[in-house]
């Protein structure tokens, strides 16, 4: 197999060697892997397949399908549901296209009516429009259209009468295709196909909302006598069947064997030096992901080596690609015109030519936006450098998908951030590389969110007794809930809803539960975004910059009995964050295991919290500016939470000094909350904690970790099942960080209320010890 194709990324191991040996370069390279090239198994085409559409996939290039494309293609032609879990660039879509193209041109009538439809429905409105383009690509005669926000009247009404296939969202489904089901009912009496494609996104409680709106689709259609095969497509997810069935209610068979060829691909984990910044208490503070990311940027662009870099926020992207030409400006005058910012906001014609500067070289450097994860072709990468862990290891390998040119080598490069969980992963290789990438985690049977799911299926169609175990073994509750309270009407012929409302506007499938908050632009009254009632107070306070899309903005005011949060443009030079103090009452224990003399539960909580002030640090250096108050109410929430307990007598032998201990529970509180994401595949902002030497309901040194969403997004469910390996790793996290007396790579949280006082970073240490001493052993 050859290593280069065009420039490549020449020798690998040659290549990080350069970028490793800079001066005081020595200790930033913690780990590199390099993982093997992989040969591709193309099979014949299936004999079903339509002759024309296979003549129109050879004509772009596409000889004959990998074998894993054309498994899960023979699956969905048979009627089987099918979830498709392949890498990047794996090809996932011929999976679908071919037996829904191949059965949509099969039935169509004599004079070629539609006989046959599929509905694909994507995250984002920018991936179906990328969809819209692949398929008419094909040139051949199909009847496709998008049918999302944007579509006109007109538009709409061709797509209802005529279109086969038809690219839309979760949320165009929820609120305008499924209650206003009655006039589509040819499009559905005739559907064999529904595409989910991307769908690890569909997590959390967006996922727990997606997964009845699928629910309330398979409903509908059944109600017009079609049942529709559902073909899935996710980057690797863990156990992809269990999370194709959770998010359909369906039997899913799985294919994730991928048989795409793939040349050598070395991943270099990258931790940032101290710098002689101190933080809050004194701390240590690391260099910033992003001008680390400057610095490898500027040495790949000058070896040409083409190469992306993401970067959180616009502004970042736009200060690392700047950085990055300052530095190389110093090597050669001719280099800086080489680097580009690539970010949302562009106009299509503007990003048609960064993305052909690319391919032909003329720019060999680029720093992007998150953002442009989904859908976007930029395709001729050597190198992708991340500043910052993406969230997810699924996120981690799409970004890293995008460097290799066909079977070329490529490298990917795992910047970390001045946080716990990225100081761990940079530290564990084992926990990014040969694991399968996380679970989608939500919990659908979360009652805010089926409550009005519930209530908009019975406008679609009154709930019957033998609807409810569609939506779950919690359904009668909920329905019986409903009624009490006048929402819903039991009648003969089953539950109804009456209220004069549409029914599908109690649910925003986008938010968490509570009214959203309006982020609306001052000067001209545009709504920019919304936030979740439940970020609402940290995310969008009086002097918060707010990165939607990428784009930076400053809060001015929020109105919490309208709902609405003031924002201006700006491109201050400094990120803010909310601190909040936290209160905590157990409302009743669901299960419990005894770790030796210490405890592990799982229960309801009452959480009170209140945002009281934020801190505004300097960008690119993390330094501290200043902690300005906040006069915000108190808010109650009730959750979800995981706790475990420490009893004295445990810890009157450990010889831990009570003084100690509240700095102790403290900080091994903030580490934790720091690592769940790794195992919940959740935010650090989703969730919060409480730590005391002595609760007033347990009587013992506890520490609390809850989800941040009302009745619980599955969050601290997944830390209850994964709690040995999660506070092992939290442990690891506080013992090998290279700081004294803890640091924000370890202990410090940047949403401390209490200004991360008391913190002990040995006595956590100590604690977890002991709590992980009664583990069983797996
Ligand atoms: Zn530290
Ligand atoms: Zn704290």
């Amino acid at each position: 197999m050859s290593t280069t194709t065009g420039r490549g990324v020449g020798d690998l191991a040659d290549l990080v060697d350069r970028l490793a040996s800079g001066p005081g370069r020595e200790e930033r390279l913690t780990h590199l892997e390099v993982l093997g090239p992989r040969a591709g198994e193309s099979v014949d085409w299936p004999a079903w397949a339509d002759p024309e559409l296979v003549a129109a996939y050879v004509a772009a290039g596409v000889r004959r399908p990998w074998r894993h494309q054309a498994s899960a293609a023979q699956a969905a032609h048979e009627g089987r549901h099918v979830v498709v879990a392949t890498g990047t660039a794996s090809g996932k879509s011929l999976a679908y296209q071919l037996p829904a193209l191949s059965e949509i041109r099969r039935a169509r009538g004599a004079r070629g009516q539609r006989g046959a439809t599929a509905l694909y429905l994507a995250p984002t409105k920018a991936l179906a429009q990328d969809q819209l383009q692949s398929l008419r690509g094909l040139g051949l005669d199909l009847r496709v259209s998008t049918h999302d926000g944007d579509s006109s009247r007109e538009l709409r009404d061709w797509a209802r009468d005529h279109a086969e296939y038809v690219l839309t969202n979760p949320d165009m489904l929820h609120r305008s295709l499924l209650p206003g089901h009655a006039r589509w009912a040819a499009f559905w009496r005739s559907l064999r196909f529904v595409v989910v494609d991307e769908c690890h996104h569909y997590r959390g409680v967006f996922g727990a909302h997606v997964s009845h709106v699928l629910r309330r689709l398979r409903r509908v259609c059944a109600a017009y006598g079609a049942h529709p095969t559902f073909v899935l497509a996710s980057a690797t997810v863990a156990e992809p069947e269990v999370a194709a069935h959770r998010l359909t209610g369906l039997d899913v068979l799985a294919v994730s064997d991928d048989a795409s060829p793939r040349g050598r691909l070395a991943l270099a984990l990258w931790e940032p030096p101290f710098t002689s910044f101190t933080g809050e208490n004194g701390a240590p503070v690391r260099r910033s992901a992003a001008s680390e990311t400057a610095d490898l940027l500027a040495d790949l662009v000058a070896s040409d080596v083409r190469t992306l870099a993401f970067v959180r926020s616009r502004r970042g992207a736009e200060q690392v690609a700047a950085s990055t030409a300052a530095l190389l400006a110093e090597v050669d005058p001719a280099l800086p015109g080489r680097v580009a910012a690539y970010r949302g906001g562009y106009l299509p014609e503007e990003r048609r030519a960064i993305e052909a500067d690319l391919r032909s070289g003329a720019l060999a450097g680029l720093a992007a936006t998150n953002a442009l994860e989904l859908g976007i072709d930029i395709s001729g990468l050597d190198a992708v450098v991340m500043a910052g862990f993406p969230g997810t290891r699924a996120a981690m390998w799409q970004q890293v998908g995008r460097a290799g040119r066909g079977a070329g080598d490529a490298l990917g490069v795992l910047v970390a951030r001045d946080d716990p969980l990225d100081t761990y992963l940079v530290h564990h290789p084992e926990a990014l590389i040969g694991l399968p990438v996380e679970a989608s985690v939500f919990d659908p049977g979360n009652p805010y969110v089926l409550g009005p799911h519930l209530c908009a299926a019975a406008q679609e169609a009154p709930l019957t007794e033998a609807d409810l175990p569609l939506f779950g073994p919690g359904a009668r509750a909920v329905v019986d809930q409903l009624t009490a309270v006048g929402l819903l009407r039991r009648r003969p012929r089953g539950w109804f809803w009456t209220d004069r409302r549409r029914a599908a506007d109690l649910a925003d499938i986008r938010s968490s539960g509570g009214s959203p908050v309006q982020l609306v632009e001052g000067d001209t009254g545009r709504v920019v975004g919304t936030v979740d009632a439940a970020g609402a107070h940290s995310s969008a306070h009086p002097g918060a910059v707010y990165v939607h899309r990428g784009e930076s903005w400053l809060v001015e005011s929020l109105d919490l009995t309208e709902n609405v949060a003031v924002i201006v443009r700006a491109d201050p030079d400094y990120t803010t964050s909310a601190r909040e103090i936290t209160d905590i009452a157990v409302v009743a224990e669901r299960e419990h295991r005894d770790w030796g003399g210490c405890r592990l539960a799982l229960g309801e909580v009452d959480v009170r919290h209140q945002v009281v002030s934020f801190l505004k640090r300097r960008q690119p250096s993390g330094e501290v500016l200043a902690e300005e108050p906040l006069d915000l109410p108190e808010r109650s929430l009730r959750t979800t939470a995981v706790w475990w307990t420490v009893p004295e007598a445990v810890l009157a032998e450990s010889g831990l000094a009570t003084a100690d201990l509240p700095g102790a529970a403290h900080a091994a509180e903030h580490c934790s909350i720091g690592l769940l994401p790794l195992f919940a595949t959740c935010d650090r902002w989703d969730i919060g904690g409480v730590s005391t030497a002595l609760h007033p309901d347990t009587g013992t040194l506890t520490v609390f970790v809850y989800d941040g969403h009302p009745g619980g997004a599955g969050f601290a469910e997944r830390g209850y099942a994964a709690a040995r390996a999660w506070l092992t790793a939290t442990r690891e996290t506080i013992t090998s960080c290279r700081c004294l007396e803890g640091c924000p790579s370890c202990i410090q949280s940047p949403k401390c209320g209490n200004q991360n006082n008391p913190l002990d970073k040995p006595g956590a240490a100590a604690l977890l010890d002991l709590l992980l001493a009664g583990a069983p052993g797996e």
